[in-house]
């Protein structure tokens, strides 16, 4: 089992090398790992990711197959079954780092600034339940001056919305409290900038890291 901390530092490396264009050859696929793996796994972290097809998040991290236990959706919200996946790595394949990775300038969380702003009544139930899980994190921001700053608005939204699913997760399930308690499960928001491909872990990171 590879520790939180070991597993963040390789996170961070395999990040350096994404941006310097120094990726290795392997780690997406080769061929002969998928016969390695086919008995079992051993993920070192989850990450709860956002759908956007320009973050994927093997490459970004520049990992591989067996690697990561990797849950996406539009914006990266937790609903209950993200609650179960993060349960199932830890519990299962002895998965202890969580990483919420959100992103700049993210679409579910543009939408959903839209629909706060000038609301659509035929929106799709399903989609209206996404929106439905973002609103609480951006509106309060709407009710600042930021409201005239859409960048910055967008900024700070996406932030806020990483640290709600890191705080959903970590508070999700008796489960996953028990495995913060006691055993070294940590749970941290991290987001990825279109713009210069760093990750800039922000929440939850411990101080000494
Ligand atoms: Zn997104």
């Amino acid at each position: 089992m590879i520790s939180a901390l070991d597993a963040l530092a390789l996170l961070r490396d395999g990040n350096r090398r994404f941006v310097a264009d120094d990726r290795s050859h392997d780690a997406v696929a080769s061929r002969t790992r998928p016969i390695e793996l086919a008995a079992r796994q051993e993920p070192f972290a989850a990450i709860l990711g956002c759908s956007d097809s320009r973050v994927p998040v093997e490459i970004v991290f520049d990992q591989g197959l067996g690697d990561l236990f990797v849950i996406r959706v539009a914006g990266n919200i937790v609903a209950p079954s993200q609650v179960g996946s993060v349960e199932f790595a830890a519990e299962r394949y002895g998965t202890r780092l969580v990483v919420v990775l959100g992103h700049s300038n993210c679409g579910a969380i543009g939408a959903t600034l839209e629909q706060l702003q000038r609301p659509k009544e035929n929106q799709s139930h399903n989609l209206h339940s996404i929106v439905d899980l973002i609103r609480p994190s951006v509106e309060d921001l709407l009710a600042t001056d930021l409201r005239y700053d859409l960048n910055e608005l967008v900024h700070q939204a996406v932030r806020a919305n990483i640290r709600v699913s890191v705080n959903h997760l970590r508070h999700g399930s008796e489960i996953i409290e028990q495995l913060v308690r006691g055993d070294g499960l940590l749970v941290v928001g991290a987001e990825y900038s279109l713009e210069t491909g760093v990750v800039d872990f922000f929440d939850g990171v411990p101080e000494q890291w």
